[in-house]
């Protein structure tokens, strides 16, 4: 029996975890860097330990003083939640060897799924179909060029070791190719400590789709649907949602045996994802598998009545699935708006500073998963996600109304939200009658920002977030004519989007 737990994360995610083990009566343990030694996840804890500098590197990324702060503390499981080492095959090693339970998949799944082009390899063996293109990263460039004309343009260039929607490229022509190789190559070395690359055929206007899986350690595997995650900006989720509009019978069948199928290929345990895009055709073509909890995973739990984090803690225990494929079906209609500290008009650079009002949403059907209260500080550091708003209806357009009001009733000020952008999204004819897919946001609302704001480049994107991030270390090394560290913050959130 696990009696306490380890929570490796920060934010929304480790709170959601210490709720979890609240319900369990297990002990929960944060761990903090520098940057949260205030933060709402600290507090909540049953315990918790200081474990380094702000940065990630240093601190949430430090697998020696993680696993050594494990043992010391008596702590029986780890719970990696999403990010950070959660998808680290050496980290999740490093704990099977150590005798404390991980709560997740084997080290050797997740290495397996890690690695794209190897993913690929393996899912193409096994009766899961993937998007056209190579399965080994490119080392012959005319090899490679005829690939390209094979499957046609335009095509993606992607970092094998890939993630968080970076290290990928677009290619519209072969006189493109070379250049966009090498820019790709550099970008993944840079990014990703690899120069691997491979192709996959660039799918038009396509849907991302993907099927939760739970399977524990007894050969039992079953799905609980799918999601749909198409509303991304810079291939980043924004808005999810269960079921998918666009998806029929015929196809939730196709899917999820294949993600089954994918599950099974990698000998997989506890609860996981398979992503795919699929076409206007309904083709369909795996892309990814995430081997955690996912970020979404509130919008299953909703329809399907599970508590997926207390699953997991089951199957890491060893229990059998608590339940049976043919007794879980949909119930009604989730939506998901993760609320992201941003500057919507100017690229979504991150916005930083002091929560000086948190007044959040709730009333029937709605649930806010939050890392942050009045008087947390959002640093610069790490992932821009304040919080998740979720709504549940007995239909959609229920659901689209309850999500409206809710997001209405939400107030942040201290930092930039893209609270007002989510509850614009909802009033488009194209959400409301699922026509939209994953360019939404680049062709139908970047469109609305003024030109002064919009980079031409992605890079320029890049550019403006280290420009940021260098004046803000700056600032805050300097104390202001105050004498307060921190940088002054924005303000209301509120945005002309309605
Ligand atoms: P990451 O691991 O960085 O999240 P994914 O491979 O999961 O990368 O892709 C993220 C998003 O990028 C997808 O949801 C989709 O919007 C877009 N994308 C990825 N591959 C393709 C493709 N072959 N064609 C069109 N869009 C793609």
């Amino acid at each position: 029996m696990i009696k306490k737990i380890l929570i490796v994360n920060r934010g929304e995610i480790a709170v959601r975890i210490i709720k979890a083990c609240r319900e369990l009566s297990i002990t929960s343990a944060a761990l903090y860097s520098e940057a949260d030694k205030d933060s709402l996840h600290v507090r909540l804890a049953d315990e918790a330990y200081f474990i380094g500098p702000s940065a990630s590197s240093e601190s949430y990324l430090n697998i020696p003083k993680i696993v050594d702060l494990a043992k010391k503390i008596g702590a029986s499981a780890i719970h990696p939640g999403y990010g950070f080492l959660s998808e680290n095959a050496d980290f999740i090693k490093a704990v099977e060897e150590s005798g404390i339970i991980f709560i997740g998949p084997r080290s050797e799944s997740v290495r397996l799924m890690g690695d794209k082009t190897e993913a690929r390899k393996l899912m193409a063996g096994s009766e899961v179909p993937i998007v056209p293109g190579t399965t080994s990263p490119i080392d012959s460039i005319e090899e490679a060029k005829k690939t390209a004309r094979e499957i046609g343009y335009p095509i993606l260039l992607k970092a094998s070791a890939g993630g968080g929607g970076k290290g990928m490229r677009k290619v519209a022509s072969e006189d493109e190719f070379e250049s966009s190789l090498s820019a790709a190559q550099n970008e993944a070395l840079k990014a990703f400590g690899s120069s691997d690359v491979y192709i996959e055929k660039y799918i038009e206007n396509p849907k991302h789709i993907e099927v939760q899986i739970i399977a524990d350690h007894h050969g039992n595997y079953a799905h609980l649907f799918e999601r749909d995650c198409s509303i991304q900006r810079r291939h980043q989720k924004v808005i999810e949602e269960a079921p998918s509009t666009f998806v029929d019978g015929e196809l939730r069948q196709k899917l999820t045996s294949a993600a089954i199928n994918a599950a099974k290929a990698c000998g997989y345990y506890n609860a996981g994802t398979i992503e795919f895009l699929v076409d206007k055709n309904k083709n369909f073509y795996f892309l990814e598998m995430n081997t955690r909890l996912q970020v979404e995973h509130p919008v299953t739990e909703l329809i399907t009545g599970l508590d997926l984090v207390k699953e997991q803690i089951a199957i890491a225990e060893g229990k059998p699935l608590s339940f049976r494929q043919e007794d879980i079906y949909i119930h009604g209609h989730a939506l998901e708006c993760r609320i992201y500290a941003e500057d919507v008009d100017n690229n979504f650079v991150p916005s930083t500073g002091h929560i000086k009002l948190h007044r959040r949403p709730d009333g029937i059907g709605i649930r806010v998963d939050t890392g942050i209260d009045p008087f947390s500080n959002v640093s610069m550091f790490y992932d821009p996600l304040l919080t998740k708003v979720i709504a549940w209806g007995r239909n959609r357009p229920e659901a689209i109304e309850r999500m409206k009001r809710a997001l209405g009733e939400y107030k942040i000020a201290g930092v930039l939200t893209n609270i007002a952008a989510c509850r614009w999204v909802l009033k488009q004819e194209e959400f409301k009658d699922g026509s939209f897919d994953i360019n939404f946001v680049e062709n139908v609302f970047m469109p609305l920002i003024p030109d002064k704001w919009k980079s031409e480049q992605a890079q320029d994107y890049e550019d403006a977030v280290s420009l940021l991030a260098v004046l803000l270390k700056a600032r805050m090394s300097e104390p202001g004519p105050s004498g307060n560290k921190v940088p002054k913050s924005n303000n209301w959130t509120s945005k002309p989007y309605e």
